[in-house]
Formats: C-alpha cells, structure tokens, sequence
C-alpha cells in the first residue's frame, strides 16, 4: 500500500509539506525580488545562507506517560516529580523529551532527488517536481510548460512526487527515540501543583 494512491493525493502531500520551511532557492527569489543589486537581503534570507539541507533542530515536546518504567509499588520515574531527596512522591502523567528533527525537510528531500538516477527517455524527476511547484501543484499546466502529453505527463507526475515522499524524512531515524525527563517539582505550574496534591488527597 502507498501513501499516495493517486496524483491528486500525491498533489496535495507536495503542496502541503512545501511550506515555510521550504528550501532556499524559492525565498532567493521572492525576498529579494525588487531591490536592486541585492544589497538588502531580508533577515530570512540572510538564515538561509548558512542553512544546509541535513541541518538539524531539537524540539522539546510533551507526550502522556504510558509509565513504562514503573516498577509498581513505586511510582513512575519518568513523569514522576521528585522531592528534595530524589524520591518520587508523584505522577504528573505527562513528560518532556527533546527530539532531533531536520530543519528543512523537504530541501532535504529535493536535494536527495536531484541525485536519483534519471529514467530512460523521461524528465529527471527533480525537474518534474521543480515544475510542479512553479505552477502551484496545477500538473496541466506544468505539462503543458515541459510539452508532455497528459497521460504521459500524469504517469511521470505521480512516480516523481512518490521519489519525492520516499525521501522526505520528519527526523533522523536513529534519534527519534531520545530522552526523557520528568520536569521538576517547581517547573510545574500552581495548577499542576495543586492537581497532584488533589489526586494524591483523593486517592
Ligand atoms: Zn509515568
């Protein structure tokens, strides 16, 4: 089963992940476009100068805990918060963890394109592609631009998008998994304070 069955999904995959974090060479044209010689690169485009296409961002993101490392009678060390001693004394059910991410997934993934093998007698996909774009993910009129006809045209669409999608990676594979901490006592919010003291009450 793929993820993109049709050229219309594939379409819309493309243009959705072709977004603000989208590669260099598109903002060299538009932020720049109207100023003469250059001279005032946007503060964007003075970013993209030193970005790379593997450059890496870590995010740090909340998850509820499945308190897989609880040893029960004790409580969970993952969520848990501690006291001054390092003992649990409760669950907050969610933890923080930092996650590597690519900053720039998609140039990423067009600059893994751009060196596929071109097929025999077709368009290399990373023309297709750069194609598309220009012409807003609107295929026929990129077909007409390359001069394909559109059942060819339409073929070609689809198995570059779906190149395309088989290079396009969130994050590194290996670091996906990363670690976890359980935020401290006084990182928590009043509210959040007050929530573990209840249900320590209740319970
Ligand atoms: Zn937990």
């Amino acid at each position: 089963v793929t993820a993109l069955p049709t050229l219309a999904a594939a379409l819309e995959w493309a243009s959705k992940h072709w977004d603000g974090r989208n590669p260099p060479y598109t903002l060299n044209v538009h932020d720049t476009e109207g100023e003469l010689g250059g001279l005032a690169y946007s503060k964007a485009f003075i970013g993209y100068l030193s970005a790379t296409p593997n450059q890496t961002t870590e995010e740090t993101v909340t998850a509820p805990c499945q308190h897989w490392a609880r040893k029960l009678p004790a409580l969970c060390p993952v969520c848990g918060v501690r006291d001054r001693d390092g003992k649990v004394i409760a669950e907050t059910n969610v933890y923080s963890k930092t996650v590597l991410r690519y900053r720039w997934p998609m140039w990423r993934a067009i600059t893994k394109l751009q060196n596929a093998l071109r097929p025999r007698n077709e368009p290399h996909p990373y023309a297709l592609i750069l194609v598309l774009a220009r012409y807003g993910w609107q295929p026929r009129s990129a077909a007409r631009e390359l001069g394909l006809p559109w059942d060819y045209a339409e073929a070609s669409f689809l198995r570059a998008i779906r190149q395309l999608h088989g290079r396009y990676e969130e994050a590194p594979v290996d670091t996906r998994r990363s670690t976890s901490h359980a935020a401290a006592w006084t990182e928590l919010s009043v509210s959040q304070q007050n929530a573990i003291i209840g249900g320590e009450t209740a319970a």
